[in-house]
């Protein structure tokens, strides 16, 4: 299977990529859903797919199976999350054996949050401090998997300043990341700033928007208060006035979208990465309306 960093540099300047992430589902009737949306959304050609990884590795198995099955059976390019969160070198190197004999190349490595139920959480001795230590310990021990860092417009909610944020962003870009894709975000001013200020500090990966449409209001909420990520007053006094009218807030939501995708792709974004929530309906639409733009 291809490399993501292949893709990318392959489509550089031509066209953007198009990419969807799912979370590994719980219980057949959620792999029964996810199942017909990877294959609803195979239609759009999507340049990659990428599945999630639950915190503490409570999804290793399902999130390996889901991107082996997605490559297998449905022939798409795919892409692992990682979390080393309490992890040590040893499992990390069994988990990289088990990718890789699953055909997967392709990692979004990541440090993973701090467990909420210990505040006083230091990872092992041995252990991965933050995403950049986990990308060099598998761009030295495995250098033939891509690997894919996260970024974070509005600051990410743990770092001291915007300014460490961003320096710690070069740190990871030294350690062998080859593409970064960021958190949600729903004001593109804060992403052009974002991406300005990281590549006048020396940051020169593709920085790629992560884009989540809204299909549930109040679920929105709650990831936006988790992430740290704002919603634009426009935007919420759209969605509040819809009330319960949930055919209203799906028709705001996609048009936001659309116009987010299609001013960043203005302005020469390498592409766009849906964070689905496991939904096609709404993520199908804002992809065929921005193609036809
Ligand atoms: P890091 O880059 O390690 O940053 C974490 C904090 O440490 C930041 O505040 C940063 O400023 C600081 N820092 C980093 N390096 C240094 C340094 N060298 N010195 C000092 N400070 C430093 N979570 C999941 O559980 N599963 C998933 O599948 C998942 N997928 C995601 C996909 C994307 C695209 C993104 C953006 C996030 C995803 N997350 C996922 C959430 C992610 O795990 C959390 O945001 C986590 O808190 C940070 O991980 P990271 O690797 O980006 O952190």
């Amino acid at each position: 299977m291809k490399r993501i960093s292949e893709i990318l540099s392959e489509a550089q300047g031509a066209r953007p990529l198009f990419s969807f992430e799912f979370f590994p589902p719980k219980n057949p009737a959620g792999e029964e859903q996810l199942f017909r949306t990877v294959e609803t959304l195979r239609d759009l050609k999507p340049d990659y797919i990428s599945v999630t990884y639950g915190a503490g590795g409570a999804t290793r198995d399902r999130t390996v199976e889901w991107v082996r099955r997605i490559q297998d059976d449905f022939g798409l390019v795919a892409m692992a999350h990682y979390t080393s969160i309490g992890a040590r070198p040893a499992e990390v190197l069994a988990i990289l054996d088990d990718l890789a004999s699953a055909g997967i190349r392709n990692i979004m490595a990541l440090r993973g949050d701090m467990p909420k139920d210990d505040p006083n959480y230091a990872p092992p001795a041995d252990g991965f401090r933050y995403g950049s230590e986990l990308i060099s310990f598998i761009r030295r021990n495995r250098p033939e998997f891509c690997l894919g860092g996260g970024c974070y417009p509005e600051v990410h909610p743990e770092a001291a300043s915007a300014e460490a944020d961003l320096a710690s962003l070069k740190v990871k870009e030294e350690a062998g990341v080859d593409f970064l894709v960021t958190q949600l975000f729903f004001d593109n001013q804060k992403f052009f700033d974002f991406e300005r200020r990281a590549r006048a500090l020396g940051v020169t990966r593709p920085i790629v928007p992560g884009i989540m449409p809204i299909a549930n209001y109040k679920q929105i909420t709650r990831i936006t208060a988790m992430s740290g990520c704002t919603i634009p007053v426009e935007l919420s006094q759209a969605l509040e006035a819809c009330g319960d009218d949930q055919a209203r807030v799906l028709a705001v939501s996609r048009d936001y979208s659309v116009r987010q995708c299609r001013e960043l792709l203005a302005r020469g974004v390498p592409g766009i990465h849906f964070y689905t929530l496991n939904q096609s309906q709404l993520t199908q639409e804002i992809l065929r309306e921005i193609r036809r733009s």
